[in-house]
């Protein structure tokens, strides 16, 4: 039997409250557009999808982006209910908005009692640098702070997102350096490892501080080691993911089994298939 597999970023989300012109862009790029609209609405179709491809658990990665995507807070109350299908298997990942969110502390604690299990802060695509407390905001320390305490991880969108109204500068990884000086005990995820531009960021960031992981998703296995070379010297800190649905992705079962096919040590492959995530969630 394969070796078991957590996919540490993927995207099932509340679609019916996407903005119709996303909408539009993503029935253009999907082909199967029917099936992920099933998806979203149906764990018991997407666990089966799980089990075919090989993977064990999923980080379904939610937040907050009225403004770009068309999600709304209520992504929280969407990914807990969805993840009750299988508890066991299912990881929610929410957020609060770190611009726009009214009463930061109150809602970061009903997210965390609701039972969101990781942060996604998403530059690009919310208008705001993984540091921009320094310069007054305040919305973020208490995101950082509630997940510190209750040793719930980070992840920060870094590298470029074309979605129409995106802001690619937002994704620049040395953003994330502030705050994990500034928050040495909370754990910090850079999703994509700023790919394609900011990867030397990232993996700098990963090896200077012991509480930076990188998760790969949204780079083709097979150009992993163009984009990474030195990957394995971060194989403890390296997250596998898939970041389906997204174009360009051809499914979570394909890049599974291209990432087993890379020129990287079966020790190096485990930990970043599974270990590192799991303990990571403490899963
Ligand atoms: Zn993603």
């Amino acid at each position: 039997m394969a070796e078991p597999v957590i996919d540490f970023h993927l995207h099932v989300q509340p679609w019916d409250t996407l903005k119709p012109e996303v909408q539009a862009s993503w029935r253009k790029t999907q082909k199967n557009f029917a099936e992920l609209e099933r998806v979203m609405k149906d764990p018991g179709y997407f666990l089966g999808m799980l089990d075919r491809a090989g993977v064990e658990k999923a980080c379904l990665v939610n937040y907050p982006s009225p403004d770009v995507m068309g999600f709304d807070e209520g992504v929280n109350d969407f990914v807990v209910t969805y993840c009750k299908a299988a508890p066991d298997r299912l990881i929610p990942v929410g957020g609060i908005h770190p611009r726009l969110c009214k009463r930061p502390k109150e809602e970061m604690r009903r997210i965390l009692d609701l039972g969101i299990r990781m942060l996604k802060i998403h530059g690009p695509h919310q208008g705001v640098m993984p540091n921009a407390y320094l310069d007054g905001n305040t919305i973020l320390p208490a995101i950082y702070e509630a997940c510190q305490v209750a040793r719930i991880p980070v992840m920060f969108h870094t590298g470029t997102s074309v979605f129409p109204g995106a802001r690619s500068r937002f994704g620049d990884p040395l953003g994330v350096e502030d705050v994990a000086v500034d928050f040495p005990g909370l754990p910090l995820v850079l999703a994509h490892v700023g790919r394609p531009f900011w990867t030397e960021q990232a993996f700098f960031l990963a090896r200077r501080f012991p509480q930076v992981h990188v998760d790969l998703s949204s780079i083709p296995p097979r150009s992993l080691l163009k984009f990474i070379p030195r990957l394995e010297e971060i194989a403890d800190k390296a997250l596998f993911g898939t970041d389906w649905p997204a174009p360009g992705v051809p499914g979570i079962r394909e890049n599974v089994e291209a990432f087993r096919g890379i020129q990287i040590s079966e020790d190096a492959k485990r930990k970043i298939l599974y270990d590192n995530a799991r303990r990571l969630l403490a899963a």
